[in-house]
C-alpha cells in the first residue's frame, strides 16, 4: 500500500467510477440517531470541533488534497445549526456497510448525497484504510 501520508493524493488522481459523499441537509431535526452509526466518527453535533484522529488510532500528519494535516488538530465546525457530516472524513460506509448508516437510521430522510464531493470508490476505500488500517 502507499504511504498514508500521501495515500489519498495518489487516489485521487485514480478517479473511475464516480460516488458521493454524504451532507445532512437544514431538515436535520438533531436527534443524534446517527452520530453513533458512523464507522469513521465523521459525524458531530451542531458547533463541535472535529479531528481526523477522533475515534481511530491515527497519529502523527497526513497529506489531504496536497495539505499536510495534524490529524489531531481541532477544525471548524461545518454547522453551527444541526448535525454535520466531516465529507473528507466519509466513505460512505464503503467497506463497512452496504449502504450508507445515517441515511438508514435517519427519522427525516436528510442525509443525502452531496454532489460537492464526488469520490470513486477507490479514494472512498483509501479513507477507509487510512483511518482503520
Ligand atoms: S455515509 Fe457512513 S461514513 Fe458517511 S457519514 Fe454516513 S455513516 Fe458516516
Ligand atoms: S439522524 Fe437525521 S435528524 Fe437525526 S441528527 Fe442525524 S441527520 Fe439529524
Amino acid at each position: 500500500m502507499q504511504n498514508n501520508k500521501t495515500y489519498i493524493a495518489f487516489l485521487n488522481s485514480k478517479q473511475k467510477t464516480k460516488i458521493m459523499a454524504i451532507i445532512i441537509t437544514d431538515e436535520c431535526i438533531n436527534c443524534g440517531a446517527c452520530e453513533p452509526e458512523c464507522p469513521n466518527n465523521a459525524i458531530y453535533e451542531a458547533g463541535a470541533e472535529w479531528a481526523w484522529s477522533d475515534g481511530n488510532q491515527l497519529s502523527g500528519s497526513i497529506t489531504v488534497n496536497g495539505e499536510s494535516v495534524d490529524v489531531t488538530r481541532r477544525n471548524s465546525p461545518v454547522s453551527d445549526d444541526v448535525y454535520f457530516i466531516v465529507p473528507e472524513k466519509c466513505t460512505e460506509c464503503q467497506g463497512f456497510h452496504e449502504e450508507p448508516q445515517c441515511a438508514a437510521v435517519c427519522p427525516v430522510d436528510c442525509c443525502i448525497p452531496d454532489p460537492d464531493h464526488v469520490e470513486t470508490e477507490e479514494v472512498l476505500l483509501g479513507k477507509k484504510q487510512l483511518m482503520h488500517p
